[in-house]
């Protein structure tokens, strides 16, 4: 593994062409395709690339939350009332380092892009979801998989469900069926997808990118395109990659899995900065060890290792991560009294012990004396009215917890199994196009999907479904941008 860009190819230096396209795309995952759909669609001749085989992307792997709103056809058929721009006001709120313009032209563009991922040959379940969980546990359509209802933001952005479920039971393989059925649509469309041909390195004509070079096995070559999209993922799986730029990914060596394939190794981040464009927010991450469901488990409170709280727990559960791993050496604890102790679903949050007192389970967790005594202390006053005057929790989860004995689970690094993956990428415009870090654009080359930066930025301000929301999305821009250019 390197964080070694690939040197590019010179044109003159191509002694043959294996192939010539309009619209060369690098990846076949949820970018890729909608990419290669949508320049197709435009009248374009494309050719996908694939290092490894049909469905061993990343994308097949999710659990097939798409963050969509502003009114979508569930989202009518369940009740809810959203619109494109209460959607912009949350996703700004979430996503402050996004471009403002990117957040515009998703939140309107959304029902659109639920409507063009429908028909591709499945439907969401027009149903909801009550509960608080991390997906659907069947394949009910919608829930909200973010902080909509967290009161800070929802003074901000009225609250609506966004996270639609592809009806596939489970926790993952819905973003599968999807790939799955945009790749039979690729075929019947003649588009070729070449499976085990992995892109080496891009092709300059002067400053402009002219194609890729590949390599199948033994076989190399080079494919000559007007444009190139890479799709090619993020960088989770590159150790040195993480190491030089999102150290906080290293948590998952302690305890924990990267969320991505073997080919989430950067390489098409590092193509695109070859040829001149630059990376974004390549330190931030999404890392998540989920102690709910069950939903009662957010009546828990979490404390670091002085006894104090630093989130409403009720967050998303990213964003619960998040701040526990920004707490006093990574070190945090969940709360609960005899009358809330309830297993979490996942196990990832090994038991602590159990205490008679409070007294008993400050010194248990090796906190200074008082400190923790005092935090519920004042939890518990406040919670008898169903507040929590300091971080907001919802009501429906306040409750004191006064009832003896204690119990703690341990949400610290090391301890708690964690899961992440990259969020930054190549800087791109509002059409995919790679920038340059003077913000002009380097002329051919595209980029989409997790290998780019766009709204899902870092796991505070994660919701879950924008990852493949965004590819689709700013694939298809890419696409038909690439397609005309
Ligand atoms: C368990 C799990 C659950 C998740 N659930 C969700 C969810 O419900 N909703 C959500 O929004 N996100 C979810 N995510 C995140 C989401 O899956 C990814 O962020 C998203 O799929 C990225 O899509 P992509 O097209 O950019 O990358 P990928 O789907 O990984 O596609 C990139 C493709 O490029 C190929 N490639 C790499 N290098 C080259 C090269 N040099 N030449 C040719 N091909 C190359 C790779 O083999 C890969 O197939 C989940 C992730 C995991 C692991």
């Amino acid at each position: 593994m390197t964080t070694a860009l690939p040197e590019p190819v010179r044109v003159d230096d191509v002694g043959s062409w294996s192939d010539e396209v309009d619209v060369l795309v690098i990846g076949a995952g949820m970018a890729g395709v909608s990419a290669a759909l949508e320049a197709r669609a435009a009248g374009a001749s494309v050719l996908v690339l694939e290092r490894g085989g049909r469905l061993t992307c990343t994308s097949a792997m999710a659990g097939g939350h798409f963050y969509l709103g502003g009114g979508t056809a569930v989202q009518h058929a369940t009740g809810w009332e959203d619109s494109p721009e209460e959607m912009a006001k949350y996703l700004r709120l979430m996503s402050p380092a996004c471009d403002p313009e990117k957040i515009r032209l998703y939140a309107e563009g959304s029902v659109e892009l639920f409507d063009w991922l429908e028909a591709l040959g499945f439907e969401f379940e027009r149903s909801f979801y009550p509960r608080k969980a991390v997906i659907q546990p069947n394949t009910e359509g919608l829930m909200f998989t973010g902080n909509e209802k967290c009161l800070d933001v929802k003074e901000v952005a009225k609250p609506a469900p966004r996270g639609h479920k592809v009806p596939k039971p489970g926790d993952t393989g819905g973003g599968g069926v999807v790939v799955g059925l945009a790749l039979d649509k690729l075929a019947d469309q003649g588009v070729e997808v070449r499976y085990e041909t992995g892109a080496t390195a891009l092709v300059l004509d002067g400053d402009r990118v002219v194609g890729a070079t590949w390599k199948s096995f033994d076989e190399t070559g080079a494919i000559r395109a007007r444009s190139v999209v890479i799709a090619a993922g993020g960088f989770v799986s590159n150790r040195a990659m993480v190491e030089e730029y999102a150290p906080d990914l290293l948590a998952i060596e302690e305890n924990g899995m990267a969320l991505g394939n073997t080919y989430d190794d950067g390489l098409g981040i590092r193509m695109g900065q070859s040829v001149g464009g630059v990376a974004e927010n390549l330190d931030r991450v999404f890392m998540t060890g989920p102690f709910y469901p069950p939903e009662e488990m957010l009546r828990g409170i979490a404390v670091n290792k002085d006894g104090q709280r630093f989130v409403n727990e009720d967050s998303y559960h990213s964003r619960t991560s998040a701040f526990v791993l920004e707490q006093p050496d990574r070190t945090a604890y969940l709360i609960l009294d005899s009358a809330t102790m309830l297993e979490p679903a996942y196990g990832f949050q090994p038991l602590v012990d159990g205490w008679d007192t409070i007294e008993e389970m400050e010194e248990g967790l090796g906190m200074p004396a008082g400190a923790l005594v005092k935090t519920m202390t004042a939890y518990n006053e406040a919670a008898v009215n169903g507040e929590d005057p300091e971080f907001h929790k919802a009501p429906d989860y306040v409750v004191p917890l006064d009832q003896g004995p204690w119990g703690a689970y341990d949400l610290s690094a090391g301890k708690c199994f964690y899961a992440g993956f990259s969020c930054g990428g190549l800087q791109v415009d509002v059409d995919g196009r790679v920038l340059r870090a003077d913000g002009s654009p380097v002329e051919g080359v595209y980029a989409a999907g997790a290998c780019a930066s766009n709204i899902a930025v870092d796991g505070k301000g994660y919701s879950s479904g924008t990852q493949l929301g965004e590819a689709s999305f700013f694939g298809r821009r890419a696409g038909r941008h690439a397609a005309g250019a």
